[in-house]
C-alpha cells in the first residue's frame, strides 16, 4: 500500500491528471461541481450532501447538489442535467451501481472527471476515483460487534465467556449497492468459524446474500422480513439471540418487528448491530435496545471528496491509499478509504459526543 501511495503522489506532483477537464487555469467561482446523492430518507446522505456542498463552497466553487429520492431514472436524469449545465467534476453516490454507464460515457466525452462517492459505480471505464470507507472492514466490525454483544468474543478480539449455541439471523443491504456485498462478505468471513463449530445457528437457514438482502435498504423491508422469520422459524418457542444488521435504518425495522413480537424488557432483546450512527439508533443504543453501530465520519469522507475534486480541477491525479481492492468489473478504481469505528453504549461519549458529531442532548432526545 505504501508504495502505491508514493507512486500516486508522485503522479500527483507530475501534474498528469486522469480525465482532466482542463480547468486548471480557471478561478473556483467559474467552476461547478455536480454532487449527486441517492436519497434523503437516511440522515447520513443528508449530512454527506451538506458537508460536501459547504466544504466546496467555502473554497469558492459552485455546487449543483441533487437528491434522487432513491429512484434510478431520477438520478440518471439529474446527472445528465449536471453534464449539460457544464459541471467540471461530478461526485456521485449511486443508487444502483450499474445504472449510470450512459451518463458516465457522456461525462468522459465532455472530459468531466467522475468521483464515485462512498458507493462504487460498476461496469464503466469512466470512474476516475473512489472515496469511501474500508467496506470489507465495516462487515468485519459488524460481525465482531454481534459476537461481542453475545459474549462470544471480547472487544479486544479475545475469546469471551459465552459459548452458545445462539440463534442468529442475517440481513444484508441492497444487492445493487456494491457496498452491500463487501459488508456481507466481511461479516460472513468473520462469522463462519462460529457457525461451523455450532456456536451460532442461523435458524432460518438463510445464509446467502440474495436470501437476506433488503432492496433499497428500506426499513419497512427489514421489518417485514424479520416478521416473516419470526413466524416461519421461531414459532416453536425458540428465541432469536442476535441479528446481523448492516444499517441502522434496517436495525430499527428489525427492532420494531421484535418488539411487536414481545421482545424487550424481561424478554431479552436480541443483540442487533447497525451502521452509520444515525441519531435515532444512537439513542436506542444509549437506552440498551440496539447493541451497536458502526460510525463512519461523513465529515472526513466529504473532506476526501473535496480533495479529490480539487486535484482534478487542477489537472492533477488525486492521491489514493488503495489501488487494488475496488475492481468495478472493467477496471480497478484508485481509491481513498477511511477507517471506521464501532460504537457500543460506552463509546457514545468518547467517539460521537466528544468529537462534536452529536451533542449529549441530541443523543438523549434521539433527534
Ligand atoms: C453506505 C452505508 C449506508 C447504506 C444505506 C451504503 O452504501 O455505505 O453507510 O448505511 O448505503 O444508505
Amino acid at each position: 500500500l505504501g508504495s502505491a501511495v508514493l507512486a500516486l503522489s508522485m503522479a500527483a506532483c507530475s501534474g498528469e491528471g486522469a480525465g482532466s477537464g482542463g480547468s486548471g487555469d480557471k478561478k473556483p467561482a467559474d467552476l461547478t461541481i455536480g454532487v449527486s446523492m441517492p436519497t434523503q430518507t437516511s440522515e447520513r446522505w443528508i449530512a454527506d450532501g451538506k458537508s460536501v456542498k459547504e466544504k466546496l463552497e467555502a473554497k469558492g466553487y459552485k455546487v449543483d447538489l441533487q437528491y434522487a429520492g432513491d429512484d434510478i431514472p431520477t438520478q440518471s436524469q439529474q446527472v445528465d442535467q449536471m453534464i449539460t449545465r457544464g459541471a467540471n467534476v461530478l461526485i456521485i453516490a449511486a443508487i444502483d451501481g450499474t445504472a449510470l454507464s450512459g451518463q458516465l460515457q457522456a461525462a468522459a466525452e465532455a472530459k468531466i472527471p467522475v468521483i464515485a462517492y462512498d458507493r462504487l459505480i460498476r461496469e464503466s471505464p469512466n470512474v476516475d476515483f473512489y472515496v469511501s470507507f474500508d467496506n470489507y472492514k465495516v462487515g468485519v466490525a459488524q460481525a465482531s460487534a454481534l459476537l461481542v454483544g453475545l459474549g462470544v468474543q471480547n472487544k479486544d478480539g479475545s475469546k469471551g465467556s459465552a459459548s452458545g449455541p445462539f440463534n442468529i439471523e442475517l440481513f444484508a443491504g441492497s444487492l445493487d449497492d456494491n457496498n452491500a456485498h463487501f459488508f456481507f462478505n466481511g461479516a460472513m468471513d468473520t462469522l463462519k468459524p462460529f457457525i461451523d463449530d455450532g456456536t451460532l445457528k442461523v435458524k432460518s437457514g438463510q445464509t446467502k446474500i440474495d436470501q437476506v438482502a433488503i432492496l433499497r435498504w428500506q426499513q419497512e423491508g427489514a421489518q417485514k422480513r424479520m416478521e416473516d422469520l419470526l413466524t416461519s422459524s421461531y414459532n416453536d418457542r425458540s428465541k432469536v439471540d442476535g441479528v446481523l444488521s448492516p444499517y441502522d435504518g434496517l436495525s430499527r425495522g428489525i427492532i420494531t418487528a421484535l418488539q411487536n413480537a414481545g421482545y424487550g424488557g424481561a424478554n431479552k432483546m436480541p443483540v442487533v448491530t447497525g451502521q452509520d450512527a444515525e441519531i435515532a439508533s444512537v439513542k436506542l443504543i444509549n437506552d440498551g435496545v440496539q447493541s451497536s453501530t458502526i460510525f463512519k465520519d461523513t465529515r472526513l469522507l466529504a473532506d476526501q471528496a473535496v480533495v479529490a475534486a480539487e486535484a482534478f480541477l487542477q489537472d492533477k491525479t488525486p492521491e489514493a491509499n488503495d489501488t487494488d481492492t475496488y475492481n468495478n468489473g472493467v477496471k480497478v478504481v484508485p481509491s481513498f478509504l477511511l477507517p471506521v469505528q464501532t460504537v457500543y453504549k460506552d463509546e457514545i461519549k468518547p467517539i460521537l459526543i466528544d468529537s462534536g458529531y452529536y451533542t449529549a442532548e441530541e443523543v438523549a432526545a434521539g433527534q
